[in-house]
């Protein structure tokens, strides 16, 4: 268990996991959230392509959105 007292407070904390939308040419991963294609800022974020291990609350939304059975 981490304590955060004793952490060095310049140490990033707990990143938000986007899910990948698409890998740029130049490397830069846009997440699924973001309207319009950017890079992930990720000194506070990161990116993982499992559904399960995504933490940002609004790539699930639209994860959860897309597994639904239109049909
Ligand atoms: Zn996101």
């Amino acid at each position: 268990m981490i304590d955060q007292k004793t952490t060095n407070p310049k140490a990033p904390g707990p990143r938000i996991y986007h899910r990948a939308k698409g890998i740029r040419e130049d490397g830069a991963v846009s997440a699924l959230c973001f309207t319009s294609p950017r890079a992930i800022n990720m000194k506070v974020a990161t990116w993982t392509i499992r559904d399960e291990a995504v933490t940002c609350p609004r790539c699930l939304e639209i994860i959860g959105q897309s597994k639904r059975d239109p049909s």
